[in-house]
């Protein structure tokens, strides 16, 4: 049985807080999302039918600034499983030094059984209904599973046909013709990489030749993989949600590309072995990407991992239980919080550009991007050797501790 992730995000709080010293009353307030929106909406579908969606807003913390975080369309979701992703986003960015609070939204469908039209009209509603919260000075989303630029172009037109004038700042990880950014499709991974390379030679592991399996070969998985290769990894393991695919003398991720987008899936890919997604995780490699979805990485699997490094491309990836095994069996975890920041920073670079309607070039975005990152795991690693902890607890140490600072500076209303 799956752990719940919003009582795996409060198991890692919890953890992390016994080394931040916090009046209960702090803790607390730290602990619990600041507010939370259920919508029940209908929508049109192509055969005249109406179908009743529901979907979810969580802001966990407004105390950094604004609320930033994903929206995701997956027939799982759940109101814990936003929860727990929108304290994790607060954390995120208190981590990487951005201006923002934690939010999260979702809607419970599979975005693949839905037409293009079916999706545009759920997307328009949906946005519609959470638009209470949402905008540029409040609440700022982004893609995450499911959803992509096109989705946060029609949130972005909604919203600005309320407003009777263009709101680009209202999303990010838009199409660059609406106001989006060079270089944040591939944020994510790409960041993935650049911590990727940063964990590999804090380990004394070169990148050249090493080892590579990602699980998720979608927006993340896919540049991860593909930057790695031509960082000179070796990536010799993929999968999506149809299983997974394995040659020991590597792939060419583009290559699997081009397959994937003809065949759907990853699977099938000539001149590789089969293997299931859960096999995929027990692999023989140095660098794991886990970058699908969360409670992968178990008490069950994580004895047979055989990774030396496993760099968190998903949000949630492994229960605290697994985090103690690996710790133990000196497996280095690069946790979510960092590792997968390059989107969030990247979405920050695209909100500054829209707010000021001035924009950057691909260099520049890449090169503030890498700065941030490496300066971000860098400060993690030695909040580690202080405390002695684990690259997550030391992560949320930082966290908690900026978040914790500036909501005693505002003090509590009234
Ligand atoms: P995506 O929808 O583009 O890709 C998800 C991939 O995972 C797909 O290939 C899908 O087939 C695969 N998948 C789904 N279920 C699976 C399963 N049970 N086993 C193996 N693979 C499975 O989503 P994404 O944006 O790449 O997000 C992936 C993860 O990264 C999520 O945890 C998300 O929260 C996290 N994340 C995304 C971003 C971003 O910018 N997109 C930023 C930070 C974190």
């Amino acid at each position: 049985m799956q752990q719940d992730p919003w009582e795996m995000a409060l198991e890692q709080f919890q953890r992390a807080t016994r080394y931040v010293p916090l009046k209960r009353g702090v803790r607390e307030f730290l602990m619990y999302p600041r507010r939370e929106l259920t919508v029940h909406f209908p929508v049109k579908m192509d055969d005249g039918s109406v179908r009743i969606f529901t979907g979810y807003r969580v802001h966990h913390s407004t105390v950094l600034g604004p609320t930033k975080g994903g929206i995701r369309y997956h027939p799982n979701v759940t109101l814990n499983e936003v929860r727990a992703l929108a304290m994790w986003m607060t954390w995120k960015c208190a981590v990487a030094g951005l201006p923002y609070g934690g939010a999260k939204g979702g809607v419970v469908c599979d975005p693949k059984q839905l037409s293009a039209g079916e999706l545009e009209r759920l997307t328009r509603r949906y946005a519609t209904e959470i638009s209470v919260l949402m905008g540029p000075e409040s609440d700022i989303p982004a893609p995450d599973v499911g959803t992509n630029p096109q989705v946060m172009a029609w949130i972005m037109d909604t919203y600005s046909m309320h407003r009777g004038y263009s709101v680009p700042a209202v999303v990010t990880g838009k199409p660059v013709s609406v106001g989006g950014t060079v270089g944040r499709e591939e944020a994510t991974g790409r960041g993935c990489a650049i911590v990727a390379r940063e964990a590999a030679t804090m380990t004394g592991l070169s990148l050249e030749g090493a080892r590579v399996v990602v699980q998720g070969f979608g927006n993340v998985g896919s540049y991860a993989a593909k930057l790695l290769h031509e960082m000179g990894a070796r990536v010799v393991a993929l999968s999506d949600s149809q299983g997974g695919i394995y040659r020991p003398e590597g792939l060419d991720p583009e290559a699997v590309l081009r397959h994937k987008r003809q065949a759907r899936s990853v699977v099938g890919f000539p001149g590789t072995q089969s293997v299931t997604n859960a096999e995929l995780l027990e692999l023989p490699c140095d660098i794991l990407i886990p970058a699908a979805l969360e409670g992968q990485i178990h008490r069950e699997n994580a004895p047979r991992i055989r990774a030396r490094v496993i760099v968190e491309g998903a949000n949630g990836p492994t229960t605290p239980e697994a985090d103690d095994i690996l710790h133990e069996r000196g497996v280095l975890v690069v946790p979510d919080i960092v590792a997968n920041a390059g989107g969030v920073i990247v979405s920050y670079f695209e909100w500054v550009q829209d707010l000021q309607s001035f924009f950057w070039d691909e260099e520049e975005i890449h090169r503030r991007l890498e700065r941030m990152l490496v300066r971000s795991f860098r400060q993690v690693t030695e909040v580690a050797k202080v405390h002695e902890v684990d690259l997550r607890t030391a992560a949320l140490i930082r966290a908690i501790q900026r978040v914790a600072d500036a909501l005693l500076t505002l003090g509590i209303y009234p």
